[in-house]
């Protein structure tokens, strides 16, 4: 679909997949204005399931609003995405835990040299099948996590809380640090005081601390994450008490100084549940839970992945069922 000052959003279209052909000076290619966004699709019967698709397009909405992308209109991208899934069923992988991946993204398109918004954009939505994330629940191994405090991923006022393309760019360095030290993935801290744990590379962080979980307060500066939402009311709908605030690294290590810090994880469309097993701040590394995969973890990645793959009843309504 395209967009022109002249005529909006227009002419949205399913083609094969092939190269996209664009002028060099395309503002996108110079000053950075993409967004994007990121979720699944899953056969299950003879049916097709959508995890909460709406939250995917209100949330490119929002990336859109900060990075002066026109909106989109919601309910025609949902509209327009059951189509596209139904058109390429037969890509969908019907093996349990395999999925469809679907990527939409804006860019800027309007070929000028100048920094200013575009006129011009294109909106694509492409598909790729993925294998599971986890062949069964068992394989669930924990990562090590990195904890950074030199470089960090965004500042108030900034555009951490949009998934725009520059925001990646910019944690390849810290991502890049941690593996060469064997980690799997940074952890970033607030950019003032370097000591409020904000999220993971491509995930938010939970953590349960003498039974109660604790997940950093959205701030501006991290991604509001669907999974993270879906957690949230989950644990409500369980009556484990969750709270959204503040969380520092002090309190993380000194919670596991005397035996209180139960679990970490981190949440996100690839892998739904990630359990954290070690965490490396400052020269020491923090072992949670004997660095195995505790049971909360284990219940919420059966939980959503069940009501995803549409082998749990979704007793939240999340999904979304496209007649194959
Ligand atoms: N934070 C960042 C920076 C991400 O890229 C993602 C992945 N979209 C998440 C958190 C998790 O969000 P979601 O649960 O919507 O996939």
């Amino acid at each position: 679909m395209d967009y022109s000052t002249e005529d909006g959003w227009h002419e949205p279209r399913i083609i094969p997949y092939q190269p996209l052909t664009m002028d060099p000076s395309s503002l996108v290619f110079h000053y950075g204005q993409a967004v994007f966004e990121g979720l699944k699709a899953y056969h299950f019967q003879d049916k097709l399931l959508l995890f909460r698709p709406e939250k995917n397009f209100k949330r490119l909405n929002e990336s859109n609003r900060r990075m002066n992308i026109p909106e989109i209109d919601e309910n025609f991208m949902v509209d327009a995405l059951k189509e596209l899934v139904k058109l390429e069923k037969d890509w969908i992988p019907t093996k349990e835990g395999q999925s469809l991946y679907i990527r939409p993204f804006i860019i800027a398109t309007e070929a000028s040299l100048s920094v200013k918004p575009s006129s011009r954009y294109k909106l694509i939505i492409i598909l790729s099948p993925v294998g599971a994330y986890y062949s069964n629940s068992e394989q669930m191994s924990p990562v090590s996590i990195f904890v950074e405090d030199d470089y960090v991923r965004s500042v108030k006022g900034g555009v951490g809380f949009t998934k725009t393309a520059g925001n990646y760019a910019a944690s390849l360095k810290a991502q890049k640090k941690a593996e060469e030290l064997g980690y799997d993935q940074v952890l970033w801290l607030d950019a003032i005081e370097k000591k409020y744990i904000e999220e993971v590379g491509s995930m938010n962080i939970f953590f349960k601390i003498n039974g109660e979980v604790i997940t950093p307060a959205l701030n501006g500066s991290i991604l509001e994450g669907i999974t993270r939402n879906s957690v949230i009311e989950l644990l409500k709908s369980w009556d484990i008490p969750v709270t959204e605030r503040l969380i520092s690294i002090e309190e993380v290590e000194a919670a596991h100084e005397n035996g209180t810090l139960e679990e970490v994880f981190g949440t996100g469309t690839a892998a739904v549940i990630s359990p954290v097993g070690t965490l490396k701040w400052k020269g020491t590394d923090l072992s949670i839970n004997n660095g195995e995969t505790g049971k909360l973890s284990l219940d919420l990645y059966e939980t959503i992945a069940g009501i995803q793959t549409g082998m749990m009843e979704d007793k939240m309504g999340w999904t979304v069922t496209v007649q194959a």
